[in-house]
């Protein structure tokens, strides 16, 4: 698989992503194509157009984390999108899957976005004391994952299947 550079609106360097995901990226009108490749062509649903080899970013993004991150409140709200774990409506508040005073630590793997309800119905308890499931597993975010969900673009989402390389 092919990598595309994504620059930031300001033309600075953020990270890469794949040539497919960078397809999506300037059908969805979230980046314009820079460079691409003279000879490689890639098909999206009725549309074919060059390998893009550098994208822009359409807006400026600012990007909490640039290399792997160190952990912050901010970052698990971003990288869960503002999204509660435990019922998917909006999150405000992080929760500490294994409560610190359990001896759970302020890591990507032990935190994730929580509304504040949830946050409080849970308490001091694992998910499984407290009867609560975790819609998704906590993950600690590559810089390419940090850079999409701060573009508001879902990370672990399967990528449409229109989007191929051209034959
Ligand atoms: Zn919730």
């Amino acid at each position: 698989m092919r990598e595309t550079l994504v620059l930031n609106a300001s033309f600075e360097p953020l990270s890469t992503v794949t040539s497919r995901r960078a397809v999506v990226l300037v059908m969805q009108e979230k980046a314009v194509v820079e460079h691409a490749h003279p000879g490689l062509r890639i098909r999206a649903a009725s549309v074919e157009m060059p390998v893009p080899q550098v994208i822009r970013l359409s807006r400026y993004v600012r990007v909490p984390f640039r290399r792997w991150a160190p952990w912050s409140r901010r970052g698990v709200l971003v990288r869960d999108q503002h999204r509660c774990a435990y019922c998917g409506r909006r999150a405000t508040t992080v929760d500490h899957v294994v409560p610190r005073s359990h001896g759970g630590g302020d890591t990507w793997l032990n935190t994730v976005a929580s509304c504040a309800e949830d946050n409080h119905r849970k308490a001091d308890r694992t998910p499984e004391q407290a009867g609560m499931r975790l819609l998704r597993r906590p993950f600690e975010p590559t810089p390419a994952e940090a850079m999409l969900s701060a573009l508001g673009v879902s990370v672990r989402e399967e990528l449409p299947g229109w989007a191929s390389p051209a034959a």
